[in-house]
């Protein structure tokens, strides 16, 4: 089995959408990587337009990515990347929600960005928000990715003006876009990990479906479920579950046969007060202790390190991705 790390790189006030971008958290990551030195990991670090703009965060990550300690790839924030011709709302920091050729030049100024900043042309991808479809999927095949991030298995964001992807498993697949069955430019998705403890996904997935559509919903069901270990989703994020959750995850995928465990993040959880999953300083030590204990975890049990690109190695045939 394979581990990728994709970290959403991206400014402290992203969820602002009208305020001007701050990047203090990106000189945070300096620590985090000799963590993930130590490991001989190297992480994918997903680039959004501030993050390639501010010449600061762009030296601390293309020294890193000189080194070869790690990849980067792209993630688009819809919002704050030009040009800006949509109308301001929520549902429009959705790239998805927005139309086709749009969504492309926004698309190809963060490639552009990337390229001039990093002398490189990112091949991996993340959607802010998770906004996400096959439209989209498209507009990056034409710019020459690789392989897609974005999709986050048995989660409906559609309240968020989103996509719903509660029927998605983390099982990474070649998407049907271009030529499919031309494994040197097809596009791979490599769902974020989000799976369950029990061994029927599916079975997992239609329960707490069901729940939700119910009156049910109302009784702390899926808390119950979780609390008396019949249904637990864990995300392989240290955002939200902690490591015992997260190993016991991967032994759940591993199990499962899927070659590729995603960990996902963002880069301002690394900082606390600047999301919800890092309030205290105390929670800003938990995150970074979880992915410690992960990493020891994975180098006990002979799990590869990969970037996220590297995937293509592992998912198709040798020839094709070579
Ligand atoms: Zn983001």
């Amino acid at each position: 089995m394979h581990l990728a790390i994709t970290i959403d790189t991206e400014e402290d006030n992203w969820s602002n959408y009208e305020s001007k971008p701050v990047l203090s958290n990106i000189s945070k990551l300096l620590e985090l990587q000799q963590m993930f030195d130590r490991y001989g990991v190297r992480p994918t670090y997903l680039v959004s337009y501030p993050v390639a703009t501010d010449k600061e965060s762009v030296s601390i990550l293309r020294k890193i990515m000189e080194d070869g300690r790690c990849e980067i790839g792209a993630h688009i924030h819809a919002w704050n990347t030009p040009p800006f011709e949509e109308d301001k709302s929520v549902k429009n920091t959705m790239l998805f929600n927005l139309e086709k050729e749009l969504q492309y030049r926004k698309l190809e100024s963060l490639h552009e960005k990337i390229f001039e900043s990093f002398r490189i042309s990112p091949v991996s991808f993340r959607s802010g928000r998770w906004g996400f479809d096959r439209t989209v999927a498209e507009n990056i095949h034409r710019l020459g990715y690789r392989v897609d991030t974005s999709v986050s298995p048995y989660l409906n964001w559609e309240s968020y003006h989103g996509p719903d992807f509660s029927d998605r498993s983390p099982r990474p697949e070649v998407l049907p876009v271009g030529d499919p069955s031309d494994l040197d430019s097809c596009l791979l998705e490599v769902p974020a990990t989000i799976g369950f403890l029990q061994s029927n996904y599916e079975f997992c997935n239609a329960c707490l479906k069901t729940i939700s559509g119910s009156a049910l919903r109302h009784f702390r069901l899926v808390g119950i479920l979780d609390k008396l270990n019949i249904v637990n989703k864990v995300w392989l994020s240290p955002e939200s579950d902690n490591s015992d959750k997260m190993i016991a995850l991967a032994e759940s995928i591993r199990k499962k046969g899927y070659p590729i465990l995603n960990m996902f993040f963002h880069s301002p959880s690394l900082t606390h007060g600047l999301t919800h999953f890092t309030k205290t300083s105390e929670e800003e030590k938990e995150l970074t202790r979880r992915v410690d204990q992960f990493l020891q975890y994975m180098e006990r049990s002979s799990i590869q390190s990969i970037t996220i690109s590297e995937s293509l190695n592992v998912c198709l045939p040798k020839t094709a991705a070579s």
